[in-house]
């Protein structure tokens, strides 16, 4: 590496900066290190050669470039104070306008100057517009450019704070420092950690060439070229780190689990109620290899709802009692918990296998025995909430972890139960949540994943129906003819997290219309401010079938399992994420009747909304709904990924940039096939770069800026 003193230098110290703006850059950009600006990227690039003619704008007009004159200037005081500038090139005028900033508008417009202006015309009146636009006079050429930037016609656009504008630092002070960063910096200044090989076989510009080139393209192309690489760099050193970090997993000593015995021999022989799916079969396997092998598992199980996930988990837990040990399995909800304790009581039966529940509720005398029963080894397997979690709970030797519903527990919460032995327990995370496969791959790369990809034979597709609050009646006309048929119906109401009063009004609203409705049926009701000994009551009676209607809300989002339920009335359902109806619709067409699903709405749909709903109504393929959901939202929203790597990625994006992803993960995969201690000499600057963002180091060039 050659001097890194330019790069490591302090941003005061740039020409240009000084130690008041530097203050500015550091409070509100974390600024500290001239190198630092490398990584403040452009948003986007005003292309200075395409330039619009006022004559072309229609009311459909993107952001657009124009060149000419400003005629004349008014300011307007009192109310709607503003000032308004018309400006015109040689096809006709245009206002434009400020209602900030007056003064400085004021004082750098001169008419009969020639300006570029830049923005979004809008119509008033019948007169085109625009408000606030970037505008800047047109000069002769600054010198003092280095000659790689003198043909540039693409001009870089940065974020600035508000802070940093009053400072005389916007956009174009972003330019100003750029260039002259660039002045200094030598190509050898800038480490280049991707192996030779990569860059070749994925004709990667230097990294010199990427930053120079993103921030001072010549054109488009060459701006893709530089972007490119900078992805593909953000996401091969994610890759890198991910699987190595599943290395170092994957070489974590764990128990061996020796045999099969009695307890999963005597279960799949005469306690299993059905066949194994093919993939459920596969799982198991994949599961089984897992636990020999005298590592510690970390596994992934991505099922859709309803594909059969707990079975596979009972039959994991029995596998670690017939090799000695205890098991455990975490669920996020009291409810599921419970539901999970009360299948798996009733599965093993009369099995010499002790099952026990734990969560918050439980207290005092109870508790104390309990602890003391699991400490003893006298509890095979302990059913509960994160409770579960707590230092007080102390397993004589826990051999399996199960957690249910992956995405509501941290990455954190999960490691805490690794703790719990001084050689960790093998983990089995099993999510409903299906991700995309890119996602799945930046999220979960540490992880192995297995997949059930197949329901239980005999299930149809829940048909599902947006429906408007107009027709209600009609939906509700549908529910009296299923009950009649003897099924079940749920009902739920949106959780408005800001306002749970608001929601728990929502419900018990709804609660009373739906008993004017239906004046002869036993109603059950459910919701998150309920005693936890009062909502398994109601659960209960609608799982026994006591009752046939469950007014709810998404407190039976995940996992609950009644069988003869055939409808899933979800109101106000455009406030709901796709995932979270996606969930919710799974809990009906469990059994072997048909079932229905009903979206209601309001007629007031934003276009997301109308997205989602007509995605549901479309299909009931919980990866296809995933993806929808991605390409919706965007991969920031979607559950699980706040806890995961995603903060090294700057450019790139999962969504849009896919493809780069795959190519960099199977670049980091053949080299780790290669060099998995990545010890070969072509791979050690690559190995320092990646140990240092390990470490936490803020080091430059050996570190990310996140
Ligand atoms: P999820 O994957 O959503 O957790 P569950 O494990 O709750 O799904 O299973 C849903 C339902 O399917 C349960 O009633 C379960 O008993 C049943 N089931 C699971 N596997 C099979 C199978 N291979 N054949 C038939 N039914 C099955
Ligand atoms: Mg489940």
């Amino acid at each position: 590496m050659a001097s890194p003193s330019i790069l490591h230098a302090g941003i005061e110290y740039l020409k240009g900066v000084g130690p008041t703006r530097a203050t500015a850059l550091k409070n509100e950009l974390g600024i500290f290190l001239q190198g630092q600006l490398l990584y403040h990227y452009p948003f986007r690039y005003v292309d200075k050669t395409a330039v619009s003619k006022v004559a072309d704008i229609d009311k459909d007009s993107p952001e657009l470039q124009f060149r000419g004159k400003i005629k004349q200037i008014k300011k307007i005081d009192g109310r709607g104070r503003r000032l308004v500038a018309t400006f015109q090139d040689d096809t006709g005028m245009i206002d434009l306008v400020w209602f900030r900033g007056i003064q400085w508008a004021a004082k750098i417009l001169v008419p009969n100057r020639e300006y570029l202006v830049y923005g979004k015309p809008t119509f008033f009146n019948g007169t085109p517009n625009i408000a606030h636009p970037e505008i800047e006079e047109i000069k002769e050429q600054q010198s003092q450019v280095p000659v790689q930037q003198q043909e540039s016609k693409l001009v870089s656009v940065y974020h600035s704070t508000e802070k940093l504008k009053r400072k005389g630092f916007d956009s174009k002070g972003f330019v100003r420092s750029m260039k002259q960063l660039f002045l200094k910096i030598k190509p050898d200044d800038i480490v280049e950690f991707i192996p030779a090989a990569v860059v070749e076989e994925f004709r990667l510009p230097d990294r010199y060439t990427a930053f120079l080139r993103t921030h001072f393209p010549r054109n488009q192309e060459e701006m893709q070229w530089a972007r490119q690489r900078l992805k593909f760099e953000e996401f091969f050193l994610l890759q890198m780190r991910l699987l190595r970090l599943k290395n170092v997993r994957r070489k974590l000593r764990g128990f061996h689990f020796e045999q099969l015995g009695e307890a999963f021999n005597t279960f799949y022989e005469e306690k299993l109620p059905f066949q194994l799916t093919n993939a459920q079969k596969r799982v198991m396997k994949e599961i089984r290899r897992d636990t020999r092998r005298g590592y510690q598992m970390n596994r992934l199980l991505q099922g859709d709802v309803g594909s059969g996930k707990t079975v596979v988990g009972v039959m994991t837990m029995l596998i670690a009692i017939d090799n000695g040990f205890q098991a455990c399995m975490m669920a996020p909800t009291e409810i599921l918990a419970q539901q999970h304790f009360t299948g798996i009581s009733e599965l093993i039966d009369d099995m010499p296998v002790r099952v026990e529940i734990l969560t918050g509720s439980i207290k005092g005398k109870k508790r104390k025995a309990l602890l003391e029963d699991l400490a003893a080894g006298e509890i095979h397997i302990l059913v509960g909430t994160h409770a579960l979690i707590e230092p007080t709970v102390v397993f004589q030797n826990l051999g399996m972890v199960i957690i249910d519903e992956q995405h509501r527990f941290g990455v954190e919460q999960r490691s805490k139960l690794w703790r719990k032995n001084t050689t960790p327990p093998h983990v089995l995370v099993m999510t409903a949540t299906p991700i995309p496969r890119t996602l799945a791959m930046t999220v979960h790369g540490d992880l192995d994943v297995s997949v059930i990809d197949e329901l239980p034979p005999g299930r149809k597709p829940v048909e599902t129906f947006h429906v408007y609050d107009t027709k209600r009646m009609q939906v509700f006309a549908f529910l009296q003819q299923q009950v009649d048929l003897g099924r079940q119906v749920y009902i739920v109401y949106p959780l408005i997290e800001e306002s749970e009063n608001m929601s728990y009004k929502d419900l018990t609203d709804g609660y009373e219309s739906v008993q004017r409705a239906f004046p002869s049926l036993a109603i059950s009701m459910v919701h998150g401010k309920m005693k936890a000994k009062d909502k398994e009551a109601e659960m209960q009676l609608f799982v026994q079938g006591k009752t046939q209607i469950m007014v709810a809300t998404t407190v039976i989002e995940v996992g609950v399992n009644v069988p003869n339920a055939s409808v899933m009335v979800i109101e106000s359902s455009e406030r709901f994420g796709l995932s979270q109806l996606h969930q919710l619709r799974g809990r009906v067409g469990r059994g072997a009747d048909k079932s229905y699903c009903y979206l209601m709405s309001s007629f007031k749909l934003s276009k997301e909304a109308k997205e989602r709903l007509k995605t549901m109504v479309e299909t009931n393929d919980g990866f296809v709904i995933a993806e929808r959901d991605m390409a919706i939202r965007g991969p920031g929203n979607i559950q699980g990924t706040q806890q995961s790597g995603m903060h090294g990625l700057l450019l790139a994006n999962i969504v849009r940039d896919r493809l780069l992803l795959i190519r960099a993960r199977e670049a980091a995969n053949e080299i780790m096939d290669e060099d998995p201690e990545l010890e070969l000499p072509e791979h050690q600057t690559l190995k320092r770069y990646i140990d240092q963002m390990d470490a936490g180091k803020k080091d430059l060039e050996w570190s990310r800026i996140s």
